[in-house]
């Protein structure tokens, strides 16, 4: 049997937590022959109830769950992590601006990058899912000193799981079929799903899909507002598949992509795509067998998907704006 691993997770005691610990220690994610260990973080107040969630994972009687540590503490709770899955967040209640929200995560960003520092591995990959995620993520890594910028992700994975299920639907096939779908730019509702790159069945999604006004328009619109249609549905937020896109985003940096594919995750741009070095963005990511990432390039981009990526940029740069004063240097 291997050591086991550890997974910090903040937000535990959450609705996405709930949905995510579960398939964690029954192994579905790292593995049938891989014991883990679960850091659940929590603010105090949510103590008592991850208490109860504690008491569900004894009574699942897992075996490949070693150990478990509830606790409020950031030292403690990232000690030795491999994965840091940065749940928890702040939500954004009525008469909020969107740079109070910021402002507000923003600094609990800070002290968990550090916390990240100083207390999980070296090697220690970090995926944050809390809103807003890819400025929340671009906090934590600033302020992770001494760690990779390469090691930090922030969630895109739903968009693009979205986005694939969409296209199925319309052109009549499962959402096993599309391929090569990328999400640019920020998780929020300026967003790109990269309709012109993706495949259904290996072929261009343009020629199978000819209705290139509802490409541009109602499939966008209808990725974009996902999740507001969910609330609006279920009268609660989509945290099951939220919790199950992180767990493909995990388990997609962890295991090498398919040949001639990508998936979607927000990562430090290098300038690539003539993105802002130093930009939180999503763009199509290839895992390497040795489980190192990097951005697939290349790819011809044209008029419309530029204004597209363009204006989602600059909603990324308008947020790190907002929070320079929590990025160190
Ligand atoms: P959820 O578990 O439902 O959501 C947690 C975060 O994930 C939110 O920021 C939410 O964003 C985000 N998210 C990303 N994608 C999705 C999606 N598709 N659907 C829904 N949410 C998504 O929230 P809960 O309120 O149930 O739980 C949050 C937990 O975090 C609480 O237990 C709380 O105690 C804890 N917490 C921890 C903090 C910390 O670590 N310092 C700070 C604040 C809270 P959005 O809000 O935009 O939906």
């Amino acid at each position: 049997m291997k050591d086991p691993i550890t997974i910090s997770i903040t937000g535990a005691a959450g609705n996405i937590g709930y949905a995510l610990l579960f398939r964690i220690a029954s192994g579905s994610v790292f593995g049938a022959d891989q014991p883990v260990n679960l850091h659940l973080i929590e603010i105090e107040p949510a103590l008592p109830a991850l208490q109860g969630v504690v008491m569900e994972l004894d009574d699942c009687a897992f075996p490949l769950l070693k150990n478990i540590v509830a606790t409020a503490d950031l030292a403690e709770g990232f000690k030795n992590a491999d994965w840091a899955l940065l749940v928890g967040s702040v939500p954004r209640k009525a008469g909020m601006e969107r740079n109070d929200l910021l402002g507000i995560n923003g600094k609990i960003f800070t002290g968990q990058g550090q916390a990240i520092a100083a207390n999980a591995k070296p090697t220690c990959k970090t995926l944050v899912v809390g809103n807003p995620c890819n400025t929340n993520c671009l906090i934590a890594m600033s302020n992770a000193t001494g760690l990779p910028k390469n090691q930090f992700f922030a969630m895109t994975r739903l968009d693009e799981n979205r986005a694939k299920s969409q296209l199925a639907a319309k052109a009549g096939v499962h959402s096993s079929q599309v391929t090569n779908l990328c999400i640019w730019g920020n998780h929020s509702a300026t967003q790109y799903p990269d309709f012109v790159h993706a495949k259904i069945d290996g072929k261009p999604v343009t020629e199978v899909i000819s209705d290139r006004e509802w490409l541009e328009g109602e499939f966008i619109a209808t990725v974009q507002q996902r999740g507001a249609a969910i609330i609006k549905a279920r009268g609660a937020s989509s945290a099951a598949s939220a919790a199950n896109a992180a767990l493909d985003t995990v388990m997609a940096l962890s295991t090498p992509t398919a040949e001639g594919d990508w998936h979607s995750v927000a990562i430090c741009s290098n300038g690539e795509y003539g993105i802002e070095p130093g930009i939180m963005a999503s763009m199509p990511i290839r895992t390497k067998a040795d489980g190192s990432w990097e951005v697939v390039e290349g790819l011809e981009i044209d008029d419309f998907s530029q204004g597209k990526i363009d204006a989602t940029i600059a909603e990324l740069k308008e947020e790190r704006d907002a929070v320079k004063d929590l990025i160190p240097g």
